[in-house]
């Protein structure tokens, strides 16, 4: 296929200042697939996270464990944009093994904000979002386990959608957290992102969790008939965690204080209701009482499931090998104690700590109970693909604050970890949820998000489609459009 000169030089440049890339081959263009020109991803080229397969190339999740693995096979959302015509271009930045909101957490390379190159891109997928962000690609794959995909795309100002659990095949995805994470989508459009969507969703035979979505039983909404968004309220939310874990000591307190929004996100959130007003939305209140119990909810699960998926990486199977070691179980240990990060290794023992016997009912069933109460208090307003309710989204903010600066000064790890609340809830949900950018404040873009009942994307993308041709989306300094 080729690109034009023009728009590799263009990456190049932007490359070198944000380091978006694990691997990145842009004079290399691969051939595209013969389709019809006018096909909606016909020779655009595309990024993909460093946890997702593509064969010949690097598949390192972040981590000094697999620096050197190339994966031996390609992702099935891969093959399906590659038979449309996109070209993969390079493997981006993550934090190591998606266990992160920064990508500071990768343990081979810094990724910056395109916006700001002082801030982190978020994460884990920030090297896909910040190469959507900078305009080196127009899509780019991304994973979600609690946010990954809308956090970053909320601090570098582009569309992240993470689909409805099971909608497209997990083939090829590094397991993380397997019930909640699903392959998702970073685009600079909200018709882009459909577009890539509709490419990748649907039943996979690699992956028997994977299927297409249920024929609607009811008619579609009439056109011209009113649409109903809810609106949550981070007020009430962080009230209610401020009062449930008052007594809980420092942390406690940091966890409520983490989930009130900056003032900067708090206008962001707000004009996003306006003109989501303006443009003939009626916007009624909804209340999630289980959210509060969110983010505790979701760090049992996902670092329980964490320390099971990442069993595999022992230095045998997969995983760089120590050079000596005196019996296997040396081997292993040292494998393991080297190759893995900090986070990584604290995540491990979190997640064997809720697992040990005697600790099941107190931690990982009170969790499951937790995700369920907040699957209840969604489907009461958003109803079900078979029976929808009487909200066709739900707008939340993406995370309480702006893009924050590099390293422990910008927002500390514990704090990083309870602002997840408001991402990680669509992912104990199993719904879709789209993040785009609603304002920019103090120079930086300040996302929201729509989260919609199951397989309900194409309500999410209609809604935020009318947002963008009203309020189209703004671009970092030095942006350039190459891709139409
Ligand atoms: N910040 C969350 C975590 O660290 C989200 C991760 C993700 O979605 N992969 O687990």
């Amino acid at each position: 296929m080729g690109f034009p000169d023009a728009w590799t030089e263009y990456a190049l440049e932007w490359e070198e200042k944000i380091g978006a890339f694990i691997e990145f081959a842009p004079q290399r263009a691969e051939p595209a697939a013969r389709v019809s020109p006018d096909a909606p991803l016909a020779g655009l080229p595309f990024a993909v996270k460093d946890n997702i397969a593509v064969e010949g190339l690097s598949l390192s999740c972040g981590s000094k464990l697999l620096e050197n693995l190339r994966s031996p096979y390609t992702a099935t959302a891969v093959e399906r944009l590659r038979a449309a015509g996109a070209a993969v271009v390079g493997k981006t930045n993550m934090d190591e093994f998606g266990m992160g909101s920064s990508t500071d957490l990768s343990a081979l390379k810094k990724t910056n904000n395109p916006w700001d190159r002082s801030r982190v891109a978020g994460g884990s997928s920030g090297g896909s979002a910040a190469a959507v962000a900078a305009g080196i690609v127009p899509f780019a794959l991304g994973s979600d386990t609690g946010g990954s995909v809308r956090q970053p795309a909320a601090f570098c100002g582009v569309v992240g959608l993470k689909p409805t659990w099971g909608a497209l095949s997990r083939f090829g995805l590094v397991a993380y957290s397997s019930s909640l994470e699903t392959i998702g989508v970073l685009a600079d459009g909200v018709e882009r992102c459909r577009a890539v969507f509709n490419c990748i969703k649907g039943q996979d035979p690699m992956d028997q969790t994977s299927g297409d979505a249920p024929a609607p039983q009811e008619p579609p909404v009439q056109a011209g008939a009113e649409k109903v968004v809810g609106v949550l309220s981070p007020d009430a939310v962080a009230g209610a965690i401020a009062g449930e874990f008052s007594n809980g000591g420092g942390e406690m307190a940091e966890a409520a204080r983490a989930a009130a929004l900056q003032p900067a996100v708090q206008r962001g959130f707000q004009a996003a209701q306006e003109k989501l007003s303006a443009l003939g939305f009626r916007l009624v209140p909804v209340e999630i009482p289980a959210l509060k119990y969110g983010g505790a909810a979701y760090y049992p699960i996902a670092t329980a499931e964490a320390s099971a998926n990442l069993a595999r990486f022992d230095g045998i199977r997969y995983g760089a090998r120590p050079d000596w070691a005196e019996n296997p179980d040396e081997l292993v240990d040292k494998a393991r104690t080297e190759g893995f990060g900090p986070e990584v290794k604290l995540r491990i023992l979190l997640g064997t700590f809720v697992l040990r016997s005697g600790f099941q009912d107190r931690f990982y069933l009170r969790a499951q109970k937790i995700r369920a109460s907040i699957g209840a208090n969604f489907e009461k307003y958003l109803g079900s693909a078979a029976k929808p309710g009487a909200c066709q989204a739900i707008l939340l903010p993406v995370f309480p604050t702006l893009a924050f600066a590099h390293g422990g000064a910008g927002l500390s790890a514990f704090a990083q970890k309870a602002a997840d609340l408001y991402t990680c809830c669509a992912n104990l949900a199993g719904l879709p949820a789209l993040a785009f950018p609603a304002a920019v404040e103090e120079g930086l873009p300040v996302g929201v998000q729509l989260l919609g009942r199951a397989f309900g994307e194409d309500a999410l993308f209609d809604i935020a489609s009318s947002f963008e041709r009203a309020h189209p989306f703004p671009h970092p300094p030095s942006w350039k459009q190459f891709w139409t």
